[in-house]
């Protein structure tokens, strides 16, 4: 009896949730073969969740604090993660780097840092146009390496279903990695310098490596006035990537057996992007029907009325935690947009998380075809986000940045000062430039000190 009211409950919920496949969803590949997908999604629907609905719930509760002025979230990865990157020394490198801007962070603004990676799911990507033409040659643009190859043959580039699974046991593989590096000892505080190992030696790891040491006196004075610190053994780390691809997100989306609530277990945060934030379109009712908390991009053309009405529509009990913007304006724009942005949905009463993702407004392509930002952007817009909070009283709520651990010179500028020729010497990404290692150190240093003002 009582597993049949579950079911019934289950299956409304479920018919709710499909209440978007009526409606447009943008970005979405041509799959050549539907029965392919569908055979795909029945695979995925029979795979264990990614994540459990309760650390969801605990992100959601740390996200809240973050809305209140605090915390601070650290959100951060590729822009496009690829199957191929996901070794062990890649994945423990981006986990590394995202540890030390955390420190740098906590350290500076004596705040809880909430540590979310844009990894293990980030693989489907929007794309300005369907199709990429190289030498006469026209073929589908790529997508991410959840629906094709970013090689340019025919064959690479044809939307393939079976990437959906493969893109399932990667994600599995790069999230067990991470749970294990962030319980098992990895994180432990005391480990603060041998993350810097192996990093090549900068001013910024110099910067790092004094900020280590002072870290290691304060943790020797707690032991030695018997202070317990198992507390800094091990840290919370999530995971988050844009919920794009509706034909891998469905199969995930799973019920909480504790509350019979619809959770998208491909990760713990999901966000909407710029470009299908549209109120009435698939990815709007899709993430409004699950209870993760929800990311959505703000670009410069957002006004407060998309902001009240997303928030209705995502966030209608105004839940802290819940709903988070991340507002990527353009450091040109950011002061004269935000400002308004923030008191507009203040003067509503409502209270979302705002962030700042300070790469995607900034993108310029160079003479020799080249997709990069200029770190001094990057960091323009950041000032103006403090600028615009501390104008309008509103909380600053955390960073959304594309970065990797590794040393590619993808981003102009920085103290090494990349510049236009040495773009070419180590350019990796597959879709927008991030900053590396030494940048985002850099970045956390100069975020550190904007949190003391
Ligand atoms: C991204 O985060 O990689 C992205 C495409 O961002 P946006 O939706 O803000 O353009
Ligand atoms: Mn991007």
């Amino acid at each position: 009896m009582t597993s049949q009211i579950h079911e019934t409950a289950a299956e409304r919920a479920f018919a709710e949730l499909d209440a978007y496949q009526a409606l447009e969803a943008k970005q979405q590949p041509v799959w050549p073969d539907p029965d392919a997908v569908a055979y795909s999604a029945r695979e995925l629907s029979s795979q264990p969740p990614l994540v459990f609905a309760g650390e969801a719930d605990q992100l959601r509760d740390r996200l809240a604090a973050a809305a209140r002025g605090e915390a601070f979230l650290l959100q951060g990865g590729d822009c496009a993660e690829t199957f191929s990157a996901a070794t062990a020394d890649r994945i423990r490198d981006r986990v590394k780097t995202l540890l030390q801007m955390a420190v740098v962070l906590t350290y500076g603004a004596s705040m809880p840092v909430i540590k979310v990676g844009r990894m293990a799911g980030q693989f489907a990507k929007p794309r300005s146009s369907n199709d990429e033409t190289r030498e006469g040659v026209t073929l589908p643009a790529y997508r991410g390496d959840l629906v094709n190859g970013y090689d340019f043959t025919t064959e690479s580039r044809t939307a393939d279903p079976a990437r959906l699974v493969q893109g399932y046991h990667v994600s599995a593989s790069t999230l067990n990695l991470i749970r294990a590096f962030t319980q098992g000892g990895f994180a432990d505080l005391r480990q603060v310098h041998a993350w810097n190992q192996g990093f090549i030696s900068n001013p910024a790891n110099q910067r790092y490596e004094s900020l280590a040491g002072e870290i290691d006196r304060a943790l020797r004075f707690m032991a030695a006035c018997g202070v317990d610190n198992t507390a800094l053994t091990q840290t919370e780390f999530y995971v988050s990537h844009e919920a794009l691809l509706l034909d891998y997100e469905r199969p995930l989306t799973r019920v909480d057996s504790r509350t019979g609530d619809l959770y998208d277990t491909s990760g713990h945060m999901l966000w909407i992007g710029e470009r299908t934030r549209d109120l009435d379109g698939a990815h709007v009712e899709f993430l409004s029907h699950v209870r993760n908390p929800i990311g959505v991009k703000l670009g410069p053309t957002a006004t407060v009325d998309d902001a009240l009405r997303l928030i209705d529509k995502l966030d209608p009990e105004r839940e802290p935690g819940r709903l988070t913007f991340i507002t990527r304006m353009g450091a040109g724009k950011i002061r004269d947009v935000l400002p308004g942005l923030l008191a507009g949905v203040r003067d509503a009463g409502a209270t979302p998380l705002w962030v700042t993702d300070p790469m995607h407004g900034n993108g310029m392509t160079t003479a020799t075809g080249y997709k990069t930002r200029r770190f001094d952007d990057v960091m323009d817009e950041l000032r103006g986000f403090f600028e615009a909070h501390r104008e309008v009283g509103t909380y600053p709520g955390g960073i959304h940045i594309e970065l990797t651990g590794d040393d590619v010179t993808e981003c102009l500028g920085g103290s090494e000062n990349i510049d236009e020729a040495t773009l070419a010497t180590r350019y990796e990404s597959v879709c927008d430039p991030r900053l590396n290692h030494m940048q985002s150190l850099e970045l956390a240093f100069q975020v550190a000190e904007e949190l003391k003002k």
